[in-house]
């Protein structure tokens, strides 16, 4: 991706660093236009029941099902993705949501009947949900079509205009306007707006109703300050530095094979790869022997892939330069402090195919095991005990998601516990997100909000909160006029009602008495 000062900005293959073509930021005018748009269309997809849109979002995964190799080939052709990791986190990944919402969709946002207390009977009281209005949706490069579909889907699900600016980096020119068009989806409920952070501004100018942003913590920032001059409500999904604590009672073989999936797929481009990985002292040894011989068999990224193959490579490529220079520098920052690099450790000369790399001897000192890395590598440190696993796992900014590995459940849980993330796996990483109906979203540095599950829809909802009354000849006890025997009767009800002295039958006879005055005593 380059940026020339004409504001277009190429799009480049990672795989063989090819061109493939070039995108431009969007005018003014057309940002005015989208936004023009999408407040004209947003009031009919008001106006259409749950059902209708989800028949509408059905469209797009039918779309997707028949599609799905041709649509596989444009996103690895820009992410480099392994075939199999593009299947699994994109397309099967779109579908199951897409699956679960058609589902959950007419019950979450159902009208709710929620209690009224004793105090207010007669009333009724209710929840409504209602849609925000545009939502501006802003993904990253790393799942360029799940991370833009799926947030503009729950959207549009609870009744909302999106636009979506994707990465710059993997922009998919003409995808998601293809899956909309050609599947017969509602036109202009789902609108995009290509190009950088430039356009990102001005998309933000225009002043959505709500931002979903999912990318790195310092434009979060950017977004969440700009959002603040217009009150823009934010979701901020960020990066994440996850911590995979291993037990000693484990069963080594799939615990290797679970994290060395958890930290080599879609090449340790995702926000909740193993980043750090503890191992308790008594299978230290034995583990890392064995994810070093494993990772040495696994098939790199390499210049001659076939992408319509499977087999092609088992670990993608790097999707960019910069995150390239990133990995090198944390590496070169660990082994200058003393770590060790057991398998991998550079990238195949002026490409971005970088081999599964393990590192060992590693502290908190080191760039690794602090900050985002974002690439094949997997760094192992031992611990002993169980409180300095928790202790070593909290070190850290950031707080998205992480996996804890033993046998003993009860161990496995208490530790999940006390782990300060916003999602967690147990003897497995990353599954967590693998289920749509679970919400998903960070702490501490990796931002805030949630989205899938319940609170997928409600994060773009307004919960209205409704009290129904009936027409009647009473007033309230609380309305005027104010008098000492009603001041009286209200402050009764406190100790019968609510102290520990609390006393039924007396709040009832209170309640009568005020009730009669709500007959007699009226400014008329
Ligand atoms: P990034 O922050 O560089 O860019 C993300 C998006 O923001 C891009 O579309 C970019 O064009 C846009 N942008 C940049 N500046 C902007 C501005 N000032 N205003 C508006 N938009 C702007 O992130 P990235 O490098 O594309 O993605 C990698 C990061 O995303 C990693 O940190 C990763 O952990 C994180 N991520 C988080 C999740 C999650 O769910 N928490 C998921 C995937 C990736």
């Amino acid at each position: 991706m380059e940026t020339t000062a004409t504001q277009t900005i190429d799009v480049v293959n990672p795989i063989t660093l090819e061109k493939l073509y070039h995108i431009e930021e969007t005018s003014q005018e057309k940002v005015d236009q989208i936004f023009k748009t999408a407040r004209e269309v947003q009031p009919k997809i008001e106006d259409m029941s749950v059902e209708q849109r989800v028949n509408e979002v059905l469209k797009i995964r039918d779309y997707i099902i028949e599609n799905r190799e041709a649509i596989l080939t444009r996103i690895i052709q820009e992410t480099g993705k392994s075939r199999v990791d593009g299947m699994t986190s994109e397309v099967f990944e779109i579908i199951d949501v897409i699956d679960v919402f058609r589902k959950l969709t007419p019950k979450v946002l159902k009208s709710k009947s929620v209690a009224t207390p004793i105090v207010l009977v007669g009333k009724k009281s209710e929840v409504w949900y209602e849609p925000l209005g545009t939502i501006l949706v802003i993904p990253p490069w790393n799942y360029p079509l799940y991370q833009a579909l799926v947030p503009s889907i729950m959207a549009f699900l609870s009744g909302n205009s999106v636009v979506v600016k994707p990465s710059e980096v993997t922009p998919l020119q003409g995808l998601i306007e293809e899956i909309i068009d050609k599947s017969g989806f509602m036109k202009n409920a789902i609108q995009v707006a290509y190009g950088s952070g430039i356009t990102g501004v001005k998309l933000i100018d225009a002043q959505p109703d709500k931002i979903h942003f999912t990318g790195s913590c310092k434009t979060g920032k950017k977004i969440m300050a700009q959002a603040s001059q217009y009150l823009i409500p934010v979701d901020l999904e960020l990066g994440g530095k996850d911590a995979a604590i291993v037990f000693d009672d484990i069963n080594i073989e799939r615990t290797v094979n679970g994290i060395m999936w958890g930290g080599y797929t879609t090449g340790g481009q995702s926000c909740t790869s193993v980043e750090r990985c503890y191992v308790q002292e008594g299978i230290y040894d034995k583990f890392v022997e064995m994810i070093v011989d494993r990772s040495k068999k696994l098939r790199p990224s390499h210049a001659n892939r076939n992408i319509e193959d499977p087999e092609d490579c088992d670990v993608g490529t790097v999707t960019t330069e910069f995150q390239v220079k990133i990995i090198e520098d944390h590496i070169k920052d660990a082994v200058e402090k003393g770590a060790k690099v057991l398998c991998g450790g550079s990238r195949e000369s002026n490409t971005r195919h970088f081999p599964p790399t393990v590192i060992v001897d590693v502290t908190h000192d080191m760039k690794i095991m602090i900050d985002e890395t974002f690439g094949p590598v997997i760094p192992v440190m031992k611990f002993k005990t169980e409180e300095e696993a928790i202790r070593l796992a909290n070190d850290s900014e950031y707080g998205l998601g992480g996996s804890v590995w033993s046998k003993n459940l009860t161990r496995a849980r208490r530790v999940a516990g006390k782990i300060k993330t916003g999602n967690l796996s147990i003897n497995n990483h990353m599954l967590n997100e693998g289920n749509p109906n679970l919400p998903f979203g960070g702490t501490k540095n990796s931002g805030f909000g949630r989205y899938k599950g319940d609170l997928g829809l409600y994060t773009f909802s307004n919960a209205k909160s409704v009290l129904v009354d009936k027409d009647s000849s009473n007033i309230d006890p609380n309305w005027y006029p104010f008098t000492k025997t009603k001041y009286t009767l209200l402050s009764q009800i406190i100790d019968h009602l609510f102290s520990r002295k609390k006393n039924l039958i007396k709040f009832a006879l209170v309640g009568l008495k005020i009730n009669s005055i709500g007959k007699k005593e009226k400014l008329n």
